[in-house]
Order: structure tokens, then sequence, then C-alpha cells
């Protein structure tokens, strides 16, 4: 008997509807002689409308009960399918992340699995249940508090588990038919990619693609468990996500694949002096205040032997960067900081690209046809990054994905669902 996790996310369980949709294919899986374990997502927008609560009450809610408030949506989805599946004749049990064993760092918002210990799910599979694991969440083992996991992370509760529990692969469904060349919401023709390398999905969430969460992959990777990505509204096959076997790299196509990212800011440390040390003092300073860096761009030291420092980040992190910065000025003696939240990233990801020299050069007069300006680059042995104005964002990844062959006819990039927000 096998054992398959599948994964729920929030546009796939939106409503009563849905979720008994969602209960009809779980309990289907189970007939047909697997052993089921199922991570589901908040219905819909319930972890955003839950965030604007929060923020209704309190200007500055704390971590902790922010948490427990969030974790709130899974708990009720989770209760509810449960219930649907009982309804269809078959047993379900629903765990909170904490009572699955999902064990967490205590860094509220953006924890950390370090364990899972899946006893109950075990003893609750044997017994012929199906499991239901509220996702996104766990329990810090130290403070004993309940935690979540990052935003989109019950793709990673799913992964985490389908490794704990030696399940043969972990199925995502989701609101479009898998991993596409560039996300269907902006782009219509893009194309269903039938399989992608880890490697390849890695640099994909990372630089925007949302469609799996940046840390399930690495757990994924790193546990070697396939993913397979897919629509919960067809039957149409997915996405895989998988190791590429020798040789594959060498068939691959020189892209697979264009993303973006509108949740960055840039900050530009102004008049820096052009003295040793100065840049060190800078990203030092970010460094103590905990925040991560994305993009780095000086600017060529002028007349009065000072320079621009610009870098990219979370633009959340953004109010907190400068605050940092602000407090060293005098110190480090810059004249100003400034910010542009109004950027965009959009970058080109591809194994073949390893091989094939000219890919930037293709990038570039694309985007320069499209009358799209560049702020920033950075690039990876897989990867192409740019920075451009927010209102270039999908002009740019339009103009990427026709210049480098990806646009398809089939009409296959169908967004079923959701809101996209
Ligand atoms: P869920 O609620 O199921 O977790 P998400 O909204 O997190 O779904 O992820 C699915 C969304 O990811 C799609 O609706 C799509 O707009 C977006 N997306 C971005 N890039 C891609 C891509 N390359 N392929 C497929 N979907 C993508
Ligand atoms: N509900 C959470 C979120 O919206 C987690 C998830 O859906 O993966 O971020
Ligand atoms: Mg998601």
């Amino acid at each position: 008997m096998a054992r398959v996790v599948q994964k729920f996310g929030g546009s796939s369980v939106a409503d009563a509807e849905s979720i008994r949709r969602v209960a009809r294919r779980v309990v289907e899986t189970q007939r047909a002689g697997h052993q089921v374990t199922v991570v589901i997502s908040a219905m819909g927008d319930t972890t955003d409308e839950l965030f604007d609560l929060a923020k209704q009450v309190s200007t500055n809610p704390p971590a902790r009960e922010l948490d427990m408030l969030l974790t709130a949506g899974e708990r009720m989805s989770a209760a509810l399918l449960a219930m649907a599946i009982d309804d269809l004749g078959a047993q379900a049990r629903s765990y909170t992340g904490s009572q699955a064993g999902v064990i967490t760092t205590a860094a509220h918002g953006n924890a950390r699995i370090i364990d899972i210990t899946p006893g109950r799910i075990e003893k609750a599979l044997a017994k012929g249940y199906i499991v239901i694991v509220a996702g996104f969440q766990g329990v810090a083992q130290d403070t004993k508090d309940i935690t979540t996991l990052g935003r989109g992370a019950s793709d990673t509760t799913a992964v985490a588990l389908a490794g704990a529990l030696g399940a043969e692969h972990c199925e995502i469904y989701t609101d479009v038919d898998g991993v596409f060349s560039a996300d269907p919401r902006i782009v219509p023709q893009a194309r269903r990619l039938p399989r992608i390398s880890y490697e390849e999905m890695l640099e994909l969430a990372a630089t925007g693609a949302k469609v799996l969460h940046l840390r399930c992959v690495e757990y994924a990777r790193r546990e070697m468990v396939p993913i397979h990505v897919r629509s919960s509204f067809s039957d149409r096959p997915g996405t895989w996500v998988t190791h590429y076997e020798e040789g594959d790299a060498m068939e691959a196509a020189l892209i697979s694949g264009v993303s973006h990212d509108r949740s960055e800011a840039k900050i530009t440390v102004v008049g820096v002096p052009d003295q040793i040390g100065k840049a060190a003092r800078v990203f030092s300073v970010i460094a103590e205040a905990d925040i991560d860096i994305d993009m780095i761009v000086q600017n060529a030291s002028v007349g009065d032997h000072s320079t621009a420092i610009s870098f990219t980040l979370a633009d959340a992190e953004r109010p907190k960067a400068i605050e940092a910065l602000r407090a060293v000025q005098a110190e480090i003696g810059f004249a100003d900081v400034t910010y542009d939240d109004a950027i965009g990233k959009v970058s080109i990801i591809g194994v073949g690209m390893r091989s094939h020299p000219g890919v930037t050069a293709r990038f570039f007069s694309a985007l320069a046809q499209a009358g799209v300006n560049i702020e920033m680059i950075s690039t990876s042995e897989i990867r192409i990054s740019v920075v451009v104005d927010e209102n270039d964002v999908e002009a740019a990844v339009r103009a990427a994905h026709t210049a480098f062959g990806l646009d398809s006819s089939s009409g296959e990039a169908v967004v079923y669902a959701g809101t996209g927000r």
C-alpha cells in the first residue's frame, strides 16, 4: 500500500462546494488503495483577511499572537474537510501542525521545521483513517508556542511530512495545471513544463514564482521527495519536480521559465565616503538587524570621492533597514538614505544557459525592444535577474518569454480559480 501526501491550496478549498470536491478526490485516492495524508491551507484569502483584521486592532501585532490567529485559518479548513470526508462514508482525523509533530524554531512568522515526529499520524494511518494536517504551522521546540512557517508554507508542511512518512511522492494541488514557463496570470501563452529539476525550481521559487514555496523545494531536494504539482480542478497531468539525470540537462531548453517578483524595494545609501570599510559597515548594520538582502549595486566614485550603494530587500523589511541605517548615518558619514518601492524583478532560469553563450544579450535586447530600462542586474549559473520599474514588469516578462521561444499556442495555461492575492 503506497503512501501519498496530497496538499490543497487556499483557492482549492475556497468554499463549501470546493471542500466537498477535494473530499471526493481524497476519498477516491484512498479507495484506490493508498494511505493518504492531506495537508490543507486556509480557505481562499482567509490568511490575508486575518492579517488585515490584526492590523485593524493593533499597529504592531505581537508576533506570537499573530501566529495564534493565522493558524486558525488552516485549522478551520482541516476540520471542515474531515467533516466532508465523513459525509462520504470514509473516516478522517484532522490535526493541527503541533499535534501532527511539526517541531519548529521559535521564529514567529518565519519558523523553520527542525523535526517531524509523526507518531499520531502513523497510528491514525494504521487504523485506516485519512489524516488531515493543518498546513503552514508547527510548535516551537523551546517555548512550546504555536508558530507559522512563512506565507505559502503549507507546501513545505506537505513535503516535510512526505519525507518523514516515507511517502512515494508529494502531490501539490493548486489552481493551475502545474509549473508553467511563466505565471499564467500574466502570460496566457505560457507552456506547462512536464518536468523540471529541483535546481531550476529552486531558482524559480526564489525569484517569485509562488506556485511552490521555496523551502518546500529545498526540502524535497534534500530528502529526495518527488513533487507532482497539478490542478485540483482538472485531471490533467501536471509537472514533476525531480532530480535531473545525467544527460537531461543537455536536452534541456535554453530557458525553462521566466519569473517575476513585485515584493521587493530598493534602498540607496547616498554619498557614502569612498573609503575602505564603508560598504562593510553599511551591510554589517543590515545584517545585525537580521535583514536579508538580494541585489547590490555600487556606483563608481564621482568627483567628491563618494559613492552610492543600492540594494534590494523584501519591501516589508524596508522600514527596519532604513531605521537601522539612519542610526549610524553620522558614524559612517553618508549623506542620505532613499528608497524606491515601485520596482519589480524579472528573472530567466534554465540549466541550458550553462552551455550557451549569448543568453544575456538576447534577454537584454528583448527588454530594450520592449522599451524596458534595466536598473540592476544579478546572475547565477542558471539565472539572470534584472530590476525594472514596477510598471514594466509584465511587458518585460512577456518580452523575455517570446524572445526565448517559450510562447505556446495550445491554450493550456488555464487559471481555474484564486484571486492572485
Ligand atoms: P495555492 O493557494 O494553491 O498554494 P498559490 O497562489 O500559492 O496557490 O500558487 C499558484 C499560483 O502561482 C498560480 O495561480 C499562478 O498565478 C502563480 N504562479 C506564478 N508563477 C507560476 C509558474 N511559473 N507556473 C505556475 N503558476 C505560477
Ligand atoms: N494560508 C497560508 C498563506 O496564505 C499558507 C499557505 O496557503 O500555504 O500563506
Ligand atoms: Mg501556495
